[in-house]
């Protein structure tokens, strides 16, 4: 299929993809709760008016996971394409300038929540998908389509469960979560979540030779804690060449702002979440926190929690559990992948920029691929607004990301 006759397709229909994109954004979808069925059903209506078949398998009622799928008439590879439907909250949207699911449109931009992360990016996956449907007696192979649920909450009842059917592996996987035009994702960094509790007698504040304050004891934990960042992982030469290059470095920072190529290669610990004590004139009984340690790859989760208990057992005050739901470990495929090769000559073509090949920081559905061994690939619109107040997507980068997308055969 020519490359030229279908972009000159997706220009004429560009009205209509922007539509698309409003119509998603102003259904709200946010998780939590997590109750995504109208966003799902603008996505169902769009395919549905283009003669496309697409269903909803959905495990929790409230959470559509949208499957379809069709074979062209030559065998060949099958490609995933995938997107997530649920969004972060947006809380009541008092301190927004715009209501947060407004799909207004100004000065080159679209507002509303979740549009970079990700409904850009899944609008772009549908749209991109209905393409090769149209000019389908041209092309080989076969083609899926999931636009999950559950993405922001861990992925349970999303991808993790879709996959569970051979069918939405397929043999290599794209999505257009947020990245950058500079950049095409193929790897992501691992979670480990853990939850310690300190506990202690407790007494009144001024009686410090009664008991230990829980509060104090978790202080120092943490401190302790903070020698994880100090584990190095062990990366494969090829790749540890890679990482070092200048411009590999510079698309990193790029991506995901300055220090980012750093810390990618690197275990980092977040405490997230710390309570303790009921009065400041009490001494306190108990203390609970939370350890968000991201995993880059080469470094495996039983190694940290090796260190880990090594430290808890100078505590015997404390005791730690890990949040095995949360925890994931982190996953590459390879950089040279032809699908790589192939996004970056789109996206030349496309926006006249070659994009390189990094590692993420945050974390994406990819892994769920990437731990079935098929390859799996992000490129997506900018991600600096992405969660914040006011997120907004840029119209013409998620044209760009449509275009790259639905050449990617
Ligand atoms: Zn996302």
């Amino acid at each position: 299929m020519n490359s030229q006759i279908l972009l000159k397709a997706v220009e004429a229909d560009k009205d209509s993809h922007i539509s698309l994109l409003q119509s998603f954004t102003q259904a709200p979808s946010p998780n939590r709760p997590g109750d995504t069925r109208a966003a799902a059903n603008v996505l169902i209506s769009y395919l549905h008016s283009l003669g496309i078949t697409a269903e909803i398998i959905a495990s929790q009622p409230h959470m559509s996971n949208i499957v379809s799928n069709f074979n062209f008439t030559t065998p060949g590879p099958r490609l995933i394409m995938n997107g997530h439907i649920d969004v972060f909250p947006a809380n009541n949207g008092n301190d927004w300038a715009r209501d947060p699911w407004s799909g207004n449109i100004a000065n080159g931009r679209l507002h509303g929540r979740g549009t970079v992360d990700v409904k850009a990016g899944t609008a772009a996956s549908a749209i991109a998908y209905s393409y090769p449907y149209r000019y389908r007696e041209h092309l080989k192979g076969s083609l899926g389509l999931c636009a999950v649920s559950d993405e922001e909450t861990g992925g349970k009842w999303g991808s993790k469960y879709l996959l569970e059917d051979e069918r939405w592996r397929g043999d290599c996987k794209i999505n257009a979560e947020p990245g950058g035009l500079g950049t095409i994702l193929f790897a992501e960094k691992g979670t480990l979540r853990l939850t310690f509790v300190v506990r202690t007698e407790g007494a009144h504040g001024a009686y410090l030779h009664r008991s230990k304050s829980a509060t104090k004891i978790a202080a120092t934990l943490i401190e302790d804690l903070a020698v994880v960042e100090e584990i190095v992982p062990k990366l494969e030469p090829e790749l540890d060449e890679y990482l070092r290059r200048g411009d590999v470095r510079g698309a990193i920072n790029g991506a995901m702002g300055e220090g980012a190529a750093d810390i990618v290669i690197k275990p980092t610990l977040n405490i997230g979440t710390i309570y303790g004590g009921l009065e400041v004139n009490m001494i306190p009984d108990k203390c609970v926190f939370e350890a968000d340690i991201r995993l880059p790859t080469g470094l495996k989760a039983d190694q940290v929690m090796e260190v880990i208990h090594g430290i808890v057992r100078r505590y015997p005050k404390a005791t730690m559990e890990m949040q095995k739901a949360a925890s994931n470990s982190a996953v590459a495929c390879s950089h040279n992948h032809p699908m790589v090769k192939i996004l970056a000559r789109n996206t030349e073509l496309v926006a006249g920029k070659r994009p390189l090949a990094i590692l993420s920081i945050g974390a994406t559905d990819c892994k769920f691929w990437r731990y079935n061994e098929v390859p799996a690939y992000v490129f997506g619109v900018s991600p600096q607004t992405m969660a914040t107040r006011n997120e907004s997507v840029s119209v013409d980068e998620f044209l760009a990301v449509v275009k790259t997308h639905v050449l990617a055969r």
